[in-house]
């Protein structure tokens, strides 16, 4: 409601009520309407002036300081010095809007902080644990018995092995953080999937021997499959989920690798029948150090980070990456591409 309204109604009470007053004394109509007038135009102007001096002036103060506040110096002197017809309404809805984002943010900054807490606890305990093994075999050798080679031999091979581990660590982390600061963008390219899925699988062949798993990609698949993606990229996740089908198989397990054209993109399927995922594990099996219990205590050197890795580059290109899994059955991960006719 505008000032000149509030104080108007006030004024109107006022005088109503001394020229109601007057005319039970007087019974003089001309003095009713004399004293009506009279005292409707002083309290107007009384009342307007105290409300403008103590109440409304401090209220439009305190207004432009949130609203100078809201906006950000820059903004402010850009529009000038903005004072509002109807500071009483502004300053709540202001003030309610204020009140909102900043909760926001405060929820943000906690997010933030939470994140930064769990990632360097995360780091550190994915540090730790190959560090202290390479210190406990170092120490193990610096006291043993040099002249035993077969001993030395093994702990030399296990030191290296958690090296390794610290170095593929590193490496993921180097990855993830790339991805997720944008420093790597996605080139697209017109390429042929299959010719790639097939690089893959060669490059995977002496891996998948050792893990002792059959790869399948059928020959009905040899005809060229064109999609528009990172080439580099797409060979990235084709590894990680392949390499997971191995970590998390059976001996004498199979990996099959499959592809349907839909619409306007291309779906890869990746099916292992090894020891899956337990439904509750699911929903965040695609956030960086996530591990299930399974998996932790199988004692494999992962860094949680492969499949954080992957989402990331499938959603980079717009696409969506699926998860199905049946414990102790198997698992499939999904992903599409974009399909070139
Ligand atoms: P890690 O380095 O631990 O393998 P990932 O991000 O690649 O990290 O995977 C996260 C977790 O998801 C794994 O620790 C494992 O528990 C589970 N997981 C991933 N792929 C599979 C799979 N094919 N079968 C069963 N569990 C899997």
């Amino acid at each position: 409601m505008k000032l000149w309204v509030l104080v108007f109604i006030n004024a109107l009470a006022v005088a109503l009520s001394l020229a109601i007053i007057n005319f039970y004394f007087q019974k003089n109509l001309f003095d009713f309407f004399v004293t009506f007038f009279v005292s409707l135009l002083t309290s107007y102007l009384v009342f307007y002036y105290l409300i403008e001096r103590f109440v409304y002036s401090k209220i439009k103060l305190i207004y432009k300081l949130i609203h100078n506040l809201k906006l950000g110096k820059d903004l402010k002197d850009a529009l000038g010095e903005y004072v509002s017809a109807d500071p009483i309404n502004d300053v709540e809805l202001e003030v309610k809007e204020w009140a909102r984002d900043k909760k926001s943010e405060i929820d943000q900054l906690k997010d933030q902080e939470k994140f930064r807490r769990e990632f360097l606890s995360n780091i550190s305990h994915e540090l730790k644990t190959p560090l202290f093994a390479i210190q406990g075999y170092i120490e193990a050798l610096q006291e043993g018995d040099i002249d035993d080679p077969e001993m030395t031999r093994q702990f030399l091979e296990k030191a290296s092995r958690n090296v390794d581990r610290l170095a593929f660590f590193i490496k993921d982390l180097d990855a993830i953080s790339k991805l997720e600061s944008g420093e790597i963008p996605v080139h697209y390219d017109r390429f042929n999937l299959v010719d790639l899925i097939n690089e893959v699988i060669d490059s995977l062949e002496l891996k998948a021997k050792k893990y002792n798993i059959t790869l399948h990609f059928k020959e009905k698949y040899h005809s060229p499959t064109w999609v528009i993606a990172d080439r580099e990229k797409i060979r990235q996740v084709f590894v990680n989920l392949i390499d997971n089908s191995f970590k998390y198989g059976n001996s004498n397990g199979n990996t099959s690798i499959k592809t349907f054209e839909l619409h306007d993109q291309i779906l890869v399927e990746i099916t292992d029948d090894g020891i899956g995922i337990e439904e509750k594990y699911l929903p965040r099996l695609f956030e960086r150090f996530y591990r299930t219990d399974k998996s932790r205590s199988r004692q494999i050197g992962g860094s949680g980070l492969g499949l954080a890795i992957v989402k990331h580059i499938i959603e980079a290109h717009e696409q969506t990456i699926t998860v199905r899994s049946t414990e102790n059955i198997g698992s499939t991960f999904g992903f599409t591409l974009q399909r070139e006719k």
